[in-house]
């Protein structure tokens, strides 16, 4: 008899993993609380739910989300083929009718025989392999049941979210580099100010238009989690005392303590993008754009991330998770999903698809794998099992690849990225003898 694998969450991740251990002929139990209990988010009694957007972002390669796609049809994703089936026009965005996009996985996944049972999981199972997937909203009881396996300081409630810059996007005529004080070298990119130029930004960033909030998210803030534009209204000099404080800072070209100063903190070890440090925002996008591109040396500044604040349960992945997303703590048991400290729609089914994936092969006796860290896929995983003091999600971008100098480079790192996911997916199929990746089309 074939070890069975249980997943626990039937969302983005967790469809994903049963559909890749369902197609390598392994069997999966889903255990999936909807319809008996339903989030605060979700309303669909099927699986694979788009909880806000219908978008599962762009379908151009040059861009990371698309790239991500790419890799996954390579990999035989069934969140991409239901995408697909069920995509509705909007350009180069890949949009879907958000119901059928869910029928469509719910009907795979039972034609190919995975066991579902409807309940809430309201403590750890004993099964092993186990593939936990429960998502940002994860049921109240089952995030004890988390905590107790993982420790209550490793499970994080907020997603407190601040924009991330693209270094190259940066105006070094403007921006400086030093750390307060002198203490810490170069690390800090500083964008200073004068007072006319903070007046500016004060002033549109606390008319800026907000996120309209989905009702349900019941956010008191935390003083480390306030949206910037929310400190910001607390009075014109609540900036210049909090994240825009000045102190410890000389512009180097005029040698003085600048009005105000936006501090970037590097975010990944190849050194392209860099976190605005303290400006979590519930502003809009386009608003992000426009506000923050007034702040000096962010005049053409090009985002990796945007920022946002929600409800959001995940782990802390580098201290808890192997890159095959192997909890250290009990290498039988898996984490997929938002959980992960993964951030999306599309990297969330992705993270459930190599869990699938290493759980299939841990219940077969073999070893996990990962793709490598030259794919958006395998960057990623790199990027959310990395040491890191301050842990926050991540979604795919292009800065997560390792650089490529010169001309045309996002289109060479797509390029590399690809042929490196068709040639580990080619190599994946062959040492387990049991083609653990049907042929892809390359
Ligand atoms: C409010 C909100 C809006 C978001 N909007 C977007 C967006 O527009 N675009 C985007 O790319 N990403 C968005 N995200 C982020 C993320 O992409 C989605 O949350 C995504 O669905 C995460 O996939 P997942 O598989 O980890 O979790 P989910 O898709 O949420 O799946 C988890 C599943 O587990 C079930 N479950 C939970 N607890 C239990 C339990 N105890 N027992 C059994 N089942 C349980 C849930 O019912 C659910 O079906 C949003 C997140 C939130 C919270």
């Amino acid at each position: 008899m074939k070890k069975e694998i249980v997943i626990i969450g039937g969302g983005l991740a967790g469809s994903e993993a049963a559909y890749q251990i369902l197609q390598r002929g392994g069997r999966a139990r889903i255990i999936e609380m909807k319809p008996i209990r339903f989030s605060p988010a979700h309303a669909l009694p099927t699986f694979a739910e788009l909880v806000c957007s219908n978008s599962l972002k762009s379908d151009s390669i040059e861009n990371a989300s698309g790239l991500l796609k790419e890799e996954m049809r390579l990999m035989s994703s069934l969140t991409v083929r239901a995408a697909e089936a069920t995509r509705v026009p909007a350009g180069k965005t890949l949009a879907v009718d958000r119901i059928a996009f869910s029928r469509f996985i719910t009907e795979e996944l039972e034609r190919m025989g995975a066991t579902i049972e409807r309940e809430e999981a309201v403590s750890m199972p004993d099964a092993r392999p186990l593939i936990i997937a429960t998502g940002p909203l994860t049921s109240d009881a089952f995030a004890v049941a988390v905590s107790g396996l993982i420790g209550r300081e490793r499970l994080f409630f907020h997603d407190a979210v601040a924009p991330i810059v693209y270094k190259d996007s940066i105006d070094f005529e403007k921006a400086f580099r030093a750390s307060r004080y002198g203490k810490g070298g170069d690390d800090y990119i500083n964008c200073p100010f004068t007072e006319g130029e903070y007046e500016r930004f004060y002033s549109a960033l606390t008319t800026a238009e907000g996120f309209a909030g989905h009702g349900f998210e019941g956010l008191n803030y935390f003083e480390g989690c306030m949206p910037i534009e929310e400190l910001a209204r607390r009075g014109p000099k609540t900036l210049l005392f909090g994240p825009m404080r000045p102190v410890g800072l000389s512009d180097p070209r005029t040698g003085e303590r600048p009005f105000a100063v936006v501090q970037l903190r590097r975010e990944n070890l190849e050194d392209t993008i860099y976190n605005i440090v303290g400006f979590q925002t519930r502003m809009t996008i386009p608003e992000q754009k426009r506000v923050l591109r007034l702040i000096p040396g962010l005049q053409n500044a090009e985002f990796a991330r945007f920022g946002k604040l929600h409800r959001n349960s995940y782990i802390d992945s580098p201290a808890l998770l192997h890159k095959s997303l192997q909890f250290k703590g009990d290498g039988g048991i898996f984490f997929a999903g938002q959980m992960t400290g993964v951030e999306g729609y599309v990297e969330s089914a992705v993270s459930g698809l190599l869990a699938g994936v290493n759980a299939w092969r841990l219940a077969n006796g073999m070893e996990p794998v990962v793709p490598p860290p030259t794919t958006m896929t395998g960057a990623l995983l790199a990027h959310i099992t990395a040491p890191s003091k301050d842990f926050q999600p991540m979604n795919a971008n292009m800065g997560l690849l390792p650089e490529i100098q010169g001309k045309d480079r996002r289109e060479r790192q797509a390029e590399r990225a690809l042929n490196d996911m068709k040639a580990w997916v080619l190599a994946g199929s062959l040492p387990d003898g049991q083609n653990s990746y049907p042929a892809p089309e390359v």
